[in-house]
């Protein structure tokens, strides 16, 4: 059988193709952005043109691209972008593809440094840089630093700034190593989503995140789940400002361990709240 020639056909046999590996509604959307991606046709012409022709080289891209959704490579690496906070972001499988949880993260510290001088904030495994550039756009005169212990991660994360046209500073730094970023750098606010999902906690993983997205950035031991909030609560100690700061997002299933670890340190303040899925996925924690 030749390529699909026109729009209806070629619908059709992607459809076919995906049946069985994704439901309905999610096929529709996946397709509707390759179509929107690779095809110069506007949704509402494919809705009321269906035999309108497609180009081979056109159809050639999407029925690539549907190879993959049929290995469940994520579309965002597909496409190599991602939106995230009404911005788009480019992605590889060396960063996490930001979640709409992660937007909440970013819009209730935005919220919160509305009114804020000049903030000085660092964005600690900042991966794609998402939460780091969009706190800048948010926030024009806050001092937005980002910083990964991968290599590969930074340099996304350079491409997203420069793409973005902000100025973000880009820091190669393991926290759990808890060494100096620069000296004399005191912090105002410090933002992480760290990897927090268990070991155990895979099972409940669909295989596009499971077999593409970095391990390391999602991934903890069942033994020590929250080894990284630990570390940037050490480091904060003595980066962070005394009225300082902290926002994390946060596994569900471990609010009590953390509020625990929260009040081991010290903190009076520890705010949680849940996600538009009604999951508690963030906390913000300071001195008082
Ligand atoms: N919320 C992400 C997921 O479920 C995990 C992000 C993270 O570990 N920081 O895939």
């Amino acid at each position: 059988m030749g390529l699909p020639s026109d729009f209806i056909s070629l619908d059709r046999y992607c459809r076919k193709r995906l049946a069985g590996l994704y439901d309905a509604s999610e096929t529709g959307a996946l397709l509707n952005i390759l179509y929107g991606e690779y095809l110069n046709i506007s949704r509402a012409k494919r809705l009321t043109e269906p035999g309108i022709p497609v180009e081979t080289v056109k159809a050639k891209q999407i029925l690539n691209a549907v190879g993959q959704l049929e290995r469940f490579v994520p579309v965002q690496y597909i496409l190599g972008k991602a939106w995230f906070y009404g911005m788009e972001f480019e992605v590889n499988p060396d960063v996490l593809i930001p979640r709409p949880e992660t937007e909440e993260l970013v819009e209730w510290v935005a919220g919160d440094l509305e009114k804020a001088s000049s903030p000085v904030i660092l964005d600690i495994g900042t991966g794609s840089g998402c939460i780091a550039i969009a706190l800048k756009k948010k926030l024009p005169g806050s001092v937005v630093m980002g910083s990964d212990v991968s290599e590969a991660a930074l340099s996304v994360a350079a491409g997203n700034v420069d793409k973005h046209k902000v100025e973000v500073e880009l820091v190669h730094h393991n926290i759990l190593l808890g060494k100096n970023i620069r000296e004399g750098l005191h912090l105002d606010v410090l933002v992480c989503n760290p990897p927090y999902v268990r070991m155990s906690e895979k099972s409940e993983m669909k295989r596009n995140v499971l077999d593409y997205e970095p391990h390391p950035a999602l991934f903890v031991s069942d033994e020590n789940p929250l080894m990284f909030y630990n570390a940037v609560f050490q480091w904060g100690k003595s980066h962070l400002r005394e009225n300082g700061v902290y926002y994390f997002e946060i596994n569900q299933y471990l609010v009590g361990e953390i509020m625990q670890l929260c009040s081991e340190y010290g903190f009076s303040k520890c705010l949680i709240r849940k996600d538009i899925k009604g999951n508690f996925r963030m906390m913000r924690v300071s001195v008082n």
